[in-house]
């Protein structure tokens, strides 16, 4: 390709909203533009990028045994009824009428169709194992979206579906898509870590995340120091705090009048007391009741551990009028007291069973109670109550006594064993080798395109501009002309370019009749690994210049020489990115 002939609208100007390196620097070598919130135009040197990912993933999941489809984006949201999703799914999912009246969905996965799909066509055990796949756009309407591509409304996934006939065939799926997702990272040049995570809306037994360390992540992960364990926030399990000493005698509980005062923070510069002595009472309601959970004043509640303890059931936040109901107060003022009565579960943090004494909601408008002690003021034990682990990790906490460490990072993959969940309802079933008819068991695979992209960027630049892992750039070599109204210059460029194309190098040559440092920095800005140098003073020698993007030094090389040293260097660069 001729850059003078490239739409590549490099530009000094960022815009406000892109907040992160890798967003402004998209932006900057022009390989994005944003066309409204969250979504983009990705320009050629993006789209080339994003092909490039594209190309390894396909690669690697075909070699995995998988099968590419294509399903629609526009599904009937009929079949996400069935499942239960447009409820549970939320406002995420993007929803359209035809003109019909019939009602739509913009895929955001993949799941209902491709288990419809396995119900149509799949009969008998002699069928499976089998692991369908696409590569498409995903529409999620994300209450935020920022960070340019990282969340984004609209981007490609690639989403993969396997079935099988019993656990261990699962298993074997699954490892099979794990193992492949450490290639397709190892190969787009991504440092990354595996996470066990929570499996949140999808359901099913066990799930994995593949996320990218790096400061602008907004997920967390949390692990132990010789990486004995790791996890994401979301599933990080905490060891129970030690029981608080408890003085000799505690005085009994004191309700105090609190005015308008309904928040922690509040409650705690009132009465004189820390967040970490209060238990907090939430309320949620479920498709058949409603729950209250309690946790300490300082720590958060952890809705997906909470959601699987009550065995994946779908779980809000009770709305104003349902507190009210449930508590007799105003929302501010729920407590434990008396509160296991009137609902259908009451789900205990054990760091609440931990504390020797707490203040909490007197569930009466305006008062708060002191002096509360748990098991002798509530109850810890009973029919509806439950003590386990809801709480979020934080800093201090250990796990197998081991202290938790934290860091950011950003998820570009994850996989789910999802058993039966989605082909009971949908009537995904097989007959085994005895005639009986059993539901197909199921795993799903997702690895965000746009995101592997993102993350190779916000891991890879300097203050100049992009460092390309070189499988995934949009080209590997540039051969940059420095002295184009020299005919020499221009012609030996040319010869360059032409000898590399030959070899199959994936090379662009600038020849654009500007000045030489425009040339440099916008080379440095779009972070073409391999830099070829031809100019004036060097070709006097018979020599051109040959640079790494990621190193400063350039080397003079003789012009025979040169296309086989490129090609050596583009070489060494793939093999260290082999899986
Ligand atoms: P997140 O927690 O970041 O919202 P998710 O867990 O909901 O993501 P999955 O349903 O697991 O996402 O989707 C599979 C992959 O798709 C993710 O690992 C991620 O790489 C990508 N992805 C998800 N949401 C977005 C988005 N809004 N923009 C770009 N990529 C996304
Ligand atoms: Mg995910």
């Amino acid at each position: 390709m001729r850059y003078s002939r490239m739409l590549i609208p490099t530009t000094k100007e960022v815009p406000s909203d892109a907040e992160i390196t890798s967003h402004q620097l998209m932006i900057r070598a022009g390989l994005i533009r944003k066309v409204a919130s969250g979504t983009y135009t990705y320009l050629p040197l993006g789209w080339r990028s994003l092909l490039k990912i594209i190309g390894i993933v396909r690669e690697e999941i075909n070699k995995a045994g998988a099968q590419e489809i294509l399903v629609p984006s526009m599904q009937p949201l009929e079949l996400w009824q069935k499942t239960g999703r447009s409820v549970d799914y939320g406002p995420t999912i993007f929803r359209l009428d035809d003109r019909h009246g019939k009602g739509n969905v913009l895929s955001p996965t993949a799941e209902e169709v491709v288990t419809y799909l396995a119900a149509g066509e799949i009969k008998s055990y002699k069928q499976l194992p089998i692991n369908l796949y696409q590569i498409s756009t995903k529409f999620r309407d994300e209450f935020r979206p920022r960070f340019g591509p990282i969340r984004s409304r609209e981007f490609i996934m690639k989403d993969a579906y396997s079935f099988d006939t019993d656990p261990a065939g699962l298993d074997k799926s699954y490892k099979a898509m794990y193992d492949a997702y450490c290639r397709i990272f190892k190969r787009c040049g991504l440092d990354y870590v595996i996470v066990e995570a929570e499996v949140g809306e999808m359901g099913g037994s066990g799930s994995h995340q593949f996320t990218v360390p790096c400061e602008s992540g907004e997920d967390t992960i949390v692990y132990t120091e010789n990486d004995s364990y790791a996890a994401n926030l979301e599933r990080a399990d905490v060891d129970p705090l030690p029981k608080e000493k408890t003085a000799s005698k505690i005085p009994p509980m004191k309700e105090v009048h609190t005015p308008n005062i309904g928040s922690i923070e509040a409650v705690c510069a009132f009465l004189q007391t820390q967040p970490k002595d209060m238990i907090k009472t939430l309320i949620f309601s479920t498709r058949d009741g409603t729950i209250a959970a309690l946790v300490r004043g300082d720590h958060e509640l952890n809705t997906e551990k909470l959601t699987q303890i009550l065995g994946g059931e779908h779980i809000e936040l009770a709305d104003e009028p349902m507190i009210e109901k449930v508590t007799g107060a105003k929302v501010g003022f729920a407590g434990p007291m008396r509160i296991a009565e009137k609902v259908s579960k009451m789900i205990i943090d054990y760091a609440v069973t931990a504390m020797a004494i707490g203040v909490t909601g007197a569930n009466k408008t305006d008062y708060h109670i002191k002096n509360v002690v748990p098991g002798r003021d509530f109850p810890l034990e009973g029919d509806n109550i439950i003590v386990a682990d809801i709480r979020l990790a934080v800093e201090g906490d250990t796990y197998n006594g081991k202290r938790l460490l934290f860091k950011k990072g950003i998820e570009v993959g994850q996989v789910f064993k999802l058993g039966t969940k989605y082909s009971v309802k949908l009537g995904a079933k097989f007959l085994d080798e005895t005639g009986t008819e059993k539901p197909c068991l199921m795993g799903c695979y997702g690895i965000g395109i746009n995101r592997i992209m993102a993350s190779a960027i916000e891991l890879g630049n300097d203050e100049n501009g992009i460092l390309w892992p070189i499988s995934i750039s949009p080209f590997e070599v540039i051969v940059t002309c420095v002295n184009h109204e020299d005919p020499d210059v221009a012609q030996t460029a040319e010869n360059i370019y032409q000898k590399l194309l030959d070899k199959g190098i994936d090379v662009l040559l600038d020849d654009r009749p500007v000045r030489g440092g425009i040339k440099f920095k916008d080379a440095d800005l779009i972070g073409i690994p391999v830099r070829v140098t031809v100019g004036q003073k060097s070709l006097a020698e018979g020599k051109v210049e040959i640079k790494l993007r990621s190193e400063s030094k350039s080397q003079k090389i003789s012009l025979e020489e040169a296309p086989d040293k490129v090609i050596e260097l583009v070489d060494l660069l793939k093999e260290k990115l082999k899986a």
